[in-house]
């Protein structure tokens, strides 16, 4: 039985209509956004609620719209864009068909309230099924426009029932707006939940398009950037953007396409590239992409579908072929000068490895996975265990092992019960530097677990009783031997200031950078200040001088009130060295301080009163001193100490100089330091330095290469 054929009601046909443009709250956000970007917008603020569902606000600050225009504006083919089909060819602004908020006003409640530069109050109206509902009320507001959009799809049951996850809508809702955001660098945009006092996507209106990818997909992305940007005359087509180098894969390519100026889908396009990115990346890994092309308008034919995401053009082929080209050339080109980005923090600091270890080296086998299979791009082919012949080479005229011929008595050097570093018991002639930080192993007690392993975690917190005596001897005979012998028996401290700065040094403790350092291969100088050492299948650049600096710190205040004595053999000139200090410009002297010759007799006068308590604890005299509160003055003491005991870029030009006036053979004065950098401080770090947490944010310890990445490059040569 054939059917009667009827008239649709009009508002159904208009219903139907912008279901096609409508089909989601993200379309809706997208058209108001183009919108705002007509309006020459420099703001645009997105809330929605239940994923735009109940609501969806889009505030801008941009030219408003007309007193006199609100009565039409949501009725279909009303637009301030296109008078004439002429004008379609050389269409600049998103919208020209006057459809999209009449489609919205079809399937919600739709508010506007506006205001143009050169009105005196702001408008608000309301519209429903296209047509506004009352005359506009004169309102409050700043120049800009408003749309709320309320209850979405309320009147379309079928569509209202489809979108049923409001998360879901809100992440595409994110994706839609982010994209335009880094589009268009120079406004700023920001999306939130409403009642949310924090935007889930948000950029400035300063920031670089980088700094906006860098804002919403994250370093890794932005990082492995490379800028591209080539153009054809004859195909009257440019394209720029950023995509990612051959450092970067993820498993679904991310492709933001803008073909002149509107988000739009390419599956074309995405094919080609991705062909290109086949042979950088390993197999089924995909590139980031942020590409806009703009193309002479009149080739463009954007009036495919209302929604407006699928653009064809002319010369479409042609196009693709030379975009094609230039990704590869550009792909190719970073190849070559291959890159390793180097990062303030350090990947993998905060979590420990989950990766699955295999010393070659050794049958031990470290397995912190669970699958047994070690591939070779996980195997640890180092063992830090080994040792080198020429750690027992010491280099000559090493200023710092010349040997306590001055000091009236000789630093203990032995190893510390429970310690099983196996190079302590056979080298013998370790310089001062270590036989300082060895000693601090009778006053670490826990530093040191049983198996010789540093491990902060398993140590309870240092709980002392604070007694009155603040400083006593320690009752325990038989730890005599392991006590520098000016102080024949090792003094407990129990000075509050100096046990919170220990237990300061011992909660900045980071577990892993104590692992890695413990278990570190040294690898080499870079300079005096940098050195490299690999860990499992990372390589890292240490900066020396910082690390340390720390060490020595660490040192001075876990072994308070216990070094040896230097005795000089003749006493310290104090005033002549006051006044040596006061030439250089370091001291930042001036004439306001007064004559340097007064200064100098004051500092000299200074130094002998405080002298009880530098003899005591220190031995020593320093200035940038906080000489008056107890606690930041051993604090700043040691901190000071530190940095003079720390290798520099001056300590190895002096030790140079050192070596060249009483040897002419210069060559040995170059390697002296590389020697006690690698033998005593690295040593040192193994199991004398607590690591802070700050290094791995500040940049003094990069991960500069790991195994694992490295193959992935390799494969696909
Ligand atoms: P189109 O963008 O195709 O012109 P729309 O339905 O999206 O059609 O918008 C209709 C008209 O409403 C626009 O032409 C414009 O004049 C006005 N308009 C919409 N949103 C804004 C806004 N945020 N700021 C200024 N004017 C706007
Ligand atoms: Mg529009």
């Amino acid at each position: 039985m054939a059917g009667v054929i009827r008239r649709l009601d009009e508002a159904v046909v208009n219903r139907i209509a912008a279901g096609e443009v409508i089909q989601r709250p993200a379309n809706a956000i997208k058209e108001m956004i183009e919108n705002c970007l007509d309006a020459k917008s420099t703001s645009i603020q997105v809330v929605v609620k239940e994923g735009g569902l109940k609501l969806i606000q889009v505030q801008d600050n941009g030219c408003g719209i007309r007193k006199e225009d609100l009565d039409i504006v949501c009725e279909r083919f009303t637009t301030s864009k296109l008078q004439k089909f002429e004008d379609l060819a050389s269409i600049a602004t998103y919208g020209f068909r006057g459809e999209a908020l009449a489609s919205i006003s079809h399937v919600a409640h739709v508010t506007v309230t506006t205001k143009t530069a050169d009105a005196k109050c702001a408008y608000r109206a309301t519209y429903s099924d296209g047509k506004i509902k009352a005359p506009p009320k004169p309102c409050a507001g700043n120049q800009g426009t408003q749309i709320t959009v309320e209850d979405l799809f309320y009147n379309v049951n079928t569509r209202r029932k489809a979108l049923k996850n409001p998360n879901e809508e809100y992440a595409k809702i994110l994706e839609v707006v982010s994209r335009y955001a880094i589009h268009n660098s120079g406004i700023s945009f920001s999306v939130k939940k409403q009642g949310d006092t924090v935007s889930d996507v948000r950029t400035l209106s300063n920031a670089s398009t980088v700094d906006n990818i860098r804002s919403i997909f994250g370093n890794a992305v932005s990082r492995e950037l490379i800028e591209v940007g080539c153009e054809d005359a004859s195909l009257a087509f440019k394209m720029k953007g950023y995509i990612t180098n051959a450092n970067y894969s993820v498993k679904k390519c991310i492709f933001l396409l803008f073909i002149n100026h509107r988000l739009v889908e390419s599956a074309a396009l995405r094919k080609a590239i991705e062909t290109v990115y086949a042979a950088y990346l390993p197999k089924s890994t995909h590139p980031f992409l942020y590409l806009s092309l703009e193309i002479a308008p009149q080739n463009v034919d954007v009036n495919v579908h209302p929604t407006k995401h699928e653009v064809h053009f002319l010369h479409e082929d042609s196009i693709l072929e030379r975009v094609q080209q230039h990704v590869e050339s550009k792909l190719l080109g970073s190849n070559s000068s291959r890159m390793y980005f180097t990062q303030t923090l350090l990947p993998g600091a905060d979590c420990s490895s989950s990766e699955v270890v295999k010393s070659a080296a050794n049958s031990s086998v470290v397995t912190k996975g669970t699958s047994d299979k070690v591939y070779a791009h996980q195997m640890v082919r180092t063992d830090s265990r080994e040792q080198k012949l020429d750690a027992f080479l010491q280099p000559v005229n090493n200023p710092l092992s010349t040997g306590p011929s001055e000091a009236t008595t000789e630093v203990n050097a032995g190893p510390p019960e429970g310690s099983v570093r196996p190079q302590d018991a056979e080298m013998e002639d370790v310089s001062d530097l270590v036989e300082m930080a060895d000693v601090q192993d009778t006053v670490m007690p826990g530093r040191l677990s049983e198996s010789g392993r540093l491990s902060p975690e398993t140590v309870p917190p240092r709980k002392r009783p604070r007694e009155d005596v603040d400083v006593e001897m320690e009752k325990d005979d038989t730890r005599k031997d392991m006590t520098a012998a000016c102080t024949p028996r090792r003094r407990i401290i129990n000075l509050t200031s100096v046990l919170t700065l220990q237990e300061e040094i011992s909660n900045q403790a980071h577990a892993n950078l104590q692992e890695m350092l413990h278990d570190h291969s040294f690898v080499g100088c870079v300079s005096p200040q940098w050195a490299l050492a690999q860990y499992q299948t990372k390589l890292y650049l240490l900066n020396t001088t910082k690390l340390s600096q720390e060490l020595f710190y660490q040192i001075l205040i876990y072994d308070f009130a216990n070094f040896g004595v230097l005795r000089l053999s003749e006493p310290a000139p104090l005033y002549e060295l006051s006044m040596l200090a006061l030439e250089d410009p370091e001291s930042g002297w001036t004439e306001d301080d007064g004559p340097k010759e007064g200064l100098a007799e004051y500092i000299v006068e200074f130094l002998k009163k405080k002298t009880e308590m530098l003899k005591d604890y220190f031995s020593l005299e320093i200035d940038e001193v906080n000489w008056d509160e107890e606690k930041e003055c051993f604090e700043s003491l040691s901190k000071e100490l530190a940095m003079f005991y720390s290798i520099r870029k001056q300590y190895i030009i002096d030790e140079a100089n050192l070596t060249n006036s009483q040897n002419e053979d210069s060559d040995s004065g170059s390697t002296t330091w590389k020697w006690t950098v690698e033998h005593v401080l690295y040593k040192a770090f193994r199991t004398h330095l607590l690591p802070p947490k700050r290094f791995t944010e500040d940049g003094n310890i990069l991960q500069l290469a790991n195994l694992p990445d490295l193959y992935k490059v390799f494969e696909r040569c």
